[in-house]
Parts: structure tokens; C-alpha cells; sequence
């Protein structure tokens, strides 16, 4: 019997931000894959089952994508209940439709248990709304990992220039003085504000606001670091420290 892989999301920090289903089919695990992205407080919290830390934190990679979907095949294949572990939601820039249909092709059952995204929790715990209807109403979320500057980008940078709704940028960090930048130049009003908050939820969370202009030399000044959610628009003038 093959067994089957349940690809959860751990919500964006602590144990209370986690579903009651993820903590659930964590104790149907045989074998626990899991990131460093949910936090000591989750993984300290799980059971004693075999666990493999397969976490990819800030480029130093424990293990390759393809070896942690090889993990994965091999232990279903066995007959286990695996439980591929990840910060957040799985489906939004957590790979878990990468893994999702490697896991088909290999004819392995899996099961997605959405989680709480940190691109929705981590603002709104500091009393960013993403929208509103004053501010923005429309949100786009977006990674920062690309290079606006690059030729052949996937993401629309000059279509961002343009909105007038909220941006929300995870993996921005590194390239926030290009992408900031990149949107000044493109038309974005450089007063635009925005705000950049740090390890969201955890007990060492820090936020650092500015306007388009001036964020990515705060950012420099404060020793800004991932894993961090970058929000610009008008929806920030909602932050009180
Ligand atoms: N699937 C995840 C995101 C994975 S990409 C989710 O839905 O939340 C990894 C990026 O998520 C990090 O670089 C950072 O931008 C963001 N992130 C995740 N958790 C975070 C947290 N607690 N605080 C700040 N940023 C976080």
C-alpha cells in the first residue's frame, strides 16, 4: 500500500495561528518534512516521530527541492503518512504546487491543508489591513527574489508602477533598493508609504516604516533581515507603533 503525503501549512508563526486540521493530520505522521519557516514554537511542538529538517532559510539550503520531492516519493512508497511541513499556506510561494504535481506524477496520494499566509497575518498583526476600503482595493503579492532591472522578468514590474493598490512583497529584503527604486522611476509616487516588518509574530518581530523613497536606507541603517513581508500603499498610514 502506497501511503500518502499531506502537504500543510503551519500558518505564519506560533502554535495558535496553526489549524486545527494541520495539528491533526501531524499526528497521523509517520515521517515529518519539515522547513525552518514555521518557527522554533511549531517544531519544537512536534511528536517524536522520524523528522527531517529540510529547511531553505535566507540561501543556505539543507537540502535541494528535488532531494526533499525525492524524500518525499520514497517514504510514500514505503507505505507511509509523510507530512510535508511549511510556513504559511503551502500554495503561495511555498512550492507546494511544485510538490503537488510531482507527487501525481509519481501516482502519490496528497492532501493540501491550507495554512494561514504570512502575507495576509504578518501586516494585519500590526494593524495593516491589505485592504480597505479607503486605501486599496485591490492587493497583489508578489516575489521579491526577481530583479525589476532583469530583462526577462516574470513579474509586470511597469504594471506595478501603476497600481493603485496595496503591494505585499515576500523574499523582498535584498532587493528592495532595486525594486523601490524601480517603481519611483516607473511612475510610483516616492511618498508612498511603507512598512517592513521582521519575523512577524515571532517574540523578536521589529517594523520599520518609511515612504518608497527613503525605506530602502532605512532599511540599510537598521540591518533590516529575512524572513520579512515588505507592504507599500496607502493601507501602511494605518500603522501606529
Ligand atoms: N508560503 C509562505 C511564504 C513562503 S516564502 C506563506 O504563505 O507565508 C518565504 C517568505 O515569506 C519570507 O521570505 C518572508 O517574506 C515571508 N514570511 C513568512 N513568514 C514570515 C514571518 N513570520 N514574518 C515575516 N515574513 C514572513
Amino acid at each position: 500500500m502506497t501511503g500518502k503525503v499531506y502537504l500543510v501549512g503551519s500558518g505564519p508563526g506560533g502554535l495558535g495561528l496553526m489549524t486545527f486540521r494541520a495539528r491533526e493530520v501531524i499526528d497521523l505522521a509517520d515521517v515529518i518534512l519539515y522547513d525552518q519557516l514555521p518557527g522554533d514554537e511549531i517544531i519544537a511542538s512536534l511528536p517524536d516521530v522520524e523528522k527531517i529538517d529540510v529547511g531553505k532559510y535566507g540561501g543556505s539550503h539543507t537540502k535541494e527541492q528535488n532531494e526533499i520531492e525525492n524524500l518525499m516519493v520514497k517514504f510514500a512508497k514505503e507505505g507511509k503518512t509523510v507530512v510535508r511541513l511549511k510556513g504559511g499556506d503551502p500554495f503561495l510561494f511555498g512550492r507546494g504546487g511544485e510538490e503537488m504535481e510531482i507527487l501525481r506524477d509519481n501516482g502519490i496520494e496528497v492532501v493540501m491543508v491550507p495554512g494561514i499566509t504570512s502575507g495576509i497575518a504578518v501586516p494585519e498583526c500590526v494593524g495593516i489591513p491589505v485592504t480597505h476600503r479607503d486605501f486599496a482595493s485591490q492587493v497583489t503579492f508578489l516575489t521579491g527574489h526577481e530583479d525589476p532591472t532583469k530583462e526577462e522578468s516574470a513579474i509586470d514590474w511597469k504594471w506595478l508602477a501603476g497600481t493603485k493598490g496595496t503591494l505585499v512583497i515576500l523574499m523582498g529584503v535584498k532587493n528592495l533598493p532595486k525594486i523601490s527604486r524601480f517603481l519611483v522611476e516607473n511612475g510610483m509616487n516616492g511618498d508612498r508609504p511603507v512598512a517592513i516588518i521582521e519575523r512577524g509574530l515571532r517574540p523578536d518581530q521589529r517594523v520599520t516604516t518609511g515612504t518608497l523613497e527613503n525605506i530602502s536606507e532605512k532599511a540599510r541603517v537598521r540591518g533590516v533581515k529575512p524572513p520579512a513581508i515588505i507592504v507599500i500603499g496607502d493601507v501602511v498610514s494605518l500603522y501606529r507603533e
